[in-house]
């Protein structure tokens, strides 16, 4: 089965323009290819997330940055070490080779090459790549609602934590639990409860603007929010925000306790970290106003502050 899939993208970095037209010819039918002249608009490229190559083809010798230089730099950045980078190069001796595969690079070739055998290793490449950022994304997403899954939110919440302690700044979290979800399953069906977590997951998504703040799947019927630089007052403006949104879905919800409609309830914990203070707490402080929210009625936003 053919799948239609985008061009995947290979950055060809080489200041001679003549290096570049033949790489690019080899090259052009199967990617979209992106040029650089010289490596500091190389990183450039490579660092756009948006928009980051799939494999990048690298000249060694190139004036003001050399390729092995450029290289350490991509391998250095987060957001661009997992670029695979092939040298390209007239240099042929095992010394030079040996240090461009020691600095990351996934292989080397030597000048003069046969186009296919180029093709044949780009291609390679750019595949492992794929499945590489495939696995990645399975390990941070929820399959069911396609938000951040729990991994994820354990590794931003430490973070943002370390963050806010350093920088004394407050540091709130929600834990969002939807109202009498075992009686929408028992009476819906299995699955009419997942559309629903669904429809939940991308509404309260829908809500956050800030790029720092995520809301993630914690576990069954149960979501959170992490908002680094809010406080107390935001935090609880939000949380009903967080609250109404559900609200105004008016998911049908004949077996809800407290309305006709699906509902969630909130607990609240917003705080500036400090070094006696551990983040379990944090969380259990949030978990214990959810508590609260639903032994006080549901549909509603506690705080623990
Ligand atoms: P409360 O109002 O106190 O929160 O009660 P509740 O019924 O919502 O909570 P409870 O923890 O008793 O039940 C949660 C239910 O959520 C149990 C299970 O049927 C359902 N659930 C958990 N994960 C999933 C899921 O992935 N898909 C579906 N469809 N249901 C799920
Ligand atoms: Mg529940
Ligand atoms: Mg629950």
């Amino acid at each position: 089965m053919q799948i239609n899939t985008p061009k995947h993208t290979v950055l060809i970095v080489d200041d001679l323009q003549l290096n570049i037209k033949f790489l690019a010819n080899t090259l052009k039918d199967e990617y979209q290819i992106k040029i650089a002249t010289d490596g500091n608009k190389a990183i450039e490229i490579a660092s756009n997330r948006d928009d980051a190559p799939d494999l990048i083809l690298l000249d060694v010798i190139m004036p003001c940055m050399d390729g092995y230089e450029v290289c350490r730099r991509l391998k250095e950045q987060d957001t661009t070490k997992n670029i695979p980078i092939i040298f390209v190069t007239a240099r042929d001796d095992a010394e030079h080779e040996e240090h461009g595969l020691n600095l990351g690079a996934v292989d080397y070739v030597t000048k003069p090459f046969r186009k296919s055998i180029l093709k044949a290793r780009v291609r390679n490449h750019v595949e492992l790549k794929v499945k590489t950022d495939l696995l990645e994304t399975f390990a941070i997403i929820d399959g069911l609602t396609g938000i951040p899954n729990r991994r994820s939110f354990d590794t931003t919440l430490h973070k943002e934590w370390g963050r806010a302690r350093r920088e004394g700044a407050p540091l709130s979290i929600m834990i969002m639990d939807i109202d009498n979800f075992k009686a929408y399953n028992d009476n819906y069906g299995h699955g009419k409860g997942d559309e629903c977590l669904k429809r939940v997951a991308a509404a309260l998504s829908g809500v956050i603007v800030r790029p720092a703040d995520i809301v993630a799947r914690y576990g069954g019927e149960e979501f959170v929010a992490i908002l680094p630089n809010t406080d107390h007052q935001g935090g609880f403006s939000l949380g009903e925000v967080f609250r109404k949104t559900i609200e105004v879905l008016k998911i049908p919800h004949a077996f809800s306790e407290i309305a006709d409609h699906v509902t969630i309830s909130i607990g609240l914990h917003t705080l500036i970290p400090t070094p006696e203070e551990q983040v379990e707490s944090f969380l259990k402080k949030a978990d214990d106003a959810l508590y609260t929210s639903k032994k006080q009625g549901k549909n509603q936003v506690t705080s623990a502050s």
